[in-house]
């Protein structure tokens, strides 16, 4: 009997994983794919929204564009993932049977424990958020006037946070709107544990656009109004966004694969505890030995590959396949300006200008032309 392999989740893991499935297994099993959205979203770019809605084109990407016909597709919410009966269930009360699953669920905020933060504060994990920090903030600025600023405060400074921030900044200057941006930090420097050098680039460049930094002063408390601190004043706010940190999906509670806060265990092959369970992405947590795989769009796409392949190993019942993560290196956007470090090949260890921009809006065109077509990939360019 034809065997089925089901993937859960549409972001770079699983859209990835569908085209590489696709790919190696060459129709020698069944493939399903279940999200709760009819699209693949380009969330390393969906801060772009903020600045401006019409950019939500570009990083929207429907299914359809990138599977083939024979890959099933399910639109609904994953509920639940039963190993024992092998059997996923969804929101509407269905349940769809696998063979093999593959989890690409991404990841959601982490709050801490930080009293009031989660009731408080706005998220940045899907198109839906990052409209409504759109809408926010412009209603902010119209309430606003240039003796009595509105306050957006953007509370974690690491990859979402710093780039969050930037979109405000030229939200505002393009539209000469009366808002002040903080840029809050836990830990003693904005985007913590990387390059110092990286740092200080990004530094420079948030301060040259009148963001405010703060660091090594964690919030303590959020209410509808003020941000708590460990020490000094509370800082008073029209709208907060929390970009702090990540943790696993609330689906996966109740199922009996091992994971450390709902982010599934998997080995370097992508397998989880359980044999017929395989995860990839933020869902996941990889050993790779001496530190797991960083959460990122650039560590969820490279798995994808060899994951697909994995998969349709298992199907034909041959050894897997390991995975080594290889650092590409970084690409962060403030605003319009970019900050590229560590590209292999590049002699330069961190650098701005033409050359990072123009390797920042590559990577996003490069995937958007692999997941779907290169004509699409040109049509996203002046948007990334
Ligand atoms: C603003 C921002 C900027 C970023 N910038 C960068 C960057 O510059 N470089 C970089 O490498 N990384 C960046 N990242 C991180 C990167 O986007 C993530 O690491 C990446 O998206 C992880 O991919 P994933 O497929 O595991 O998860 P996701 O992309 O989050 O995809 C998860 C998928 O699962 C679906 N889903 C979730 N729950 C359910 C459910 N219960 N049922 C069904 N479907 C569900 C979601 O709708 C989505 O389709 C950024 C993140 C943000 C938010």
């Amino acid at each position: 009997m034809t065997e089925t392999v089901v993937v859960l989740g549409a972001g770079y893991a699983g859209a990835g994983a569908i085209k590489s499935l696709e790919n190696h297994l060459d129709g020698d099993a069944d493939i399903v794919w279940v999200a709760d959205h009819e699209y693949h979203l380009v969330l390393h770019e969906s801060h772009r929204v903020i600045r401006n809605p019409d950019v939500r084109g570009s990083v929207r990407l429907g299914v359809d564009e990138i599977k083939s016909p024979g890959t099933r597709f399910i639109r609904g919410s994953v509920t639940g993932l039963d190993t024992a009966e092998r059997e996923i269930s969804l929101d509407d009360g269905s349940t769809v049977s696998y063979d093999y699953a593959l989890v690409a669920l991404g990841s959601r905020t982490a709050y801490y424990g930080i009293p009031g933060l989660d009731e408080h504060s706005l998220t940045l994990k899907s198109l839906d958020d990052a409209l409504s920090i759109h809408e926010r903030v412009k209603e902010a600025a119209r309430e606003g006037t240039p003796e009595d600023p509105a306050t957006i405060v953007v509370g974690g400074a690491g990859l979402s946070g710093i780039q969050t921030a930037g979109e405000i900044a030229e939200f505002r200057d393009s539209r000469r709107a009366p808002v002040e941006i903080h840029l809050l930090e836990a830990l003693e420097e904005i985007f913590p544990g990387n390059d110092p050098e990286l740092q200080g680039a990004l530094r420079k460049r948030l301060v040259e656009r009148g963001i405010e930094i703060s660091t090594a002063n964690p919030i303590t408390e959020a209410d509808d109004g003020a941000i708590y601190f460990d020490s000094g004043d509370p800082l008073e706010y029209d709208v907060f966004v929390w970009t702090g940190g990540i943790t696993g999906r609330d689906c996966l509670t109740d199922s009996d694969l091992e994971n450390d806060h709902n982010r599934v265990n998997a080995d370097a092959n992508f397998r989880t505890s359980n044999d017929r369970v395989f995860a990839i992405g933020d869902s996941a947590i990889i050993d790779l030995g001496d530190t797991p795989a960083p959460p990122t769009a650039q560590a969820a796409w490279q798995a994808a590959e060899v994951a697909g392949k994995n998969l349709a190993r298992e199907t034909r019942g041959q050894v897997l396949d390991t995975w080594t993560y290889e650092n590409k290196g970084t690409l962060i956007s403030v605003g319009e300006a970019a900050v590229a470090h560590g590209i292999p090949g590049v002699p330069i260890g961190t650098f701005g200008g033409p050359a990072a921009k123009l390797l920042k809006k590559g990577v996003a065109a490069r995937w958007i032309a692999d997941m779907t077509s290169i004509g699409r990939a040109a049509r996203a360019w002046p948007d990334m």
